[in-house]
């Protein structure tokens, strides 16, 4: 039987806010079958942008960061809501699709002069990406791409991402 990931993602209306349809994960991680291709596809991706270590977004970009991070054989760094990161760190405030908030990276985990590639459950408004991609020059290094599982495609967020590539699995 063929697996058709975008099966295993449930859409919920109005959730968490009246207006925003919420991309629900959960059938996904509950499908090892599923899962395991999703990752799979993913890692292809982040290995096909020659960069020389992933970046994964809090939270639900943790769970994919991880296990994409393995099979691409690429380091993983981690991009935190404020306060989780013991040592010094950069921070930076930005907008999203429900609320604002801000993200920090602990410094010496990504070495200036390198190309990361950044990964996240869901491409929204781009808010946060780019909010990650801006740690991430402060940081001294560049946005090698972006990857993906699913894209809001009405939400425009691909144009805040520069000029790299963006791979995401499902577009909805
Ligand atoms: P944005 O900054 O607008 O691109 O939002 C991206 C972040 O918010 C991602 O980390 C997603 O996990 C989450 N997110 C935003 N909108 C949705 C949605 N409609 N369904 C699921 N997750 C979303």
């Amino acid at each position: 039987m063929t697996i058709q990931i975008s099966e295993y993602i449930d859409a919920i209306p109005d959730f968490p806010k009246p207006g925003i349809l919420f991309r629900d994960i959960s059938p996904l991680l509950n499908s090892p079958e599923a899962f395991s291709l999703a990752v799979d596809q993913l890692a292809d991706y982040a290995k096909s942008l020659g960069a020389s270590s992933l970046v994964a977004i809090e939270s639900r970009g943790f769970i994919f960061g991880a296990p994409v991070a393995l099979r691409a054989g690429l380091p993983l760094a981690l991009v935190r809501k404020p306060g989780k990161l013991p040592g010094t760190t950069e921070r930076i405030d930005y907008g999203l699709e429900y609320g604002s908030d801000a993200l920090e990276i602990k410094h010496g985990v990504i070495q200036a002069g390198t190309r990361v590639a950044i990964i996240d459950d869901v491409l929204a408004t781009g808010g946060t990406a780019a909010a990650t991609a801006s740690l991430i020059a402060r940081l001294g290094a560049s946005v090698a791409g972006y990857v993906f599982l699913a894209e809001l495609c009405g939400l425009g967020g691909r144009s805040k991402l520069g000029d790299v590539p963006v791979h995401s699995l499902l577009d909805f």
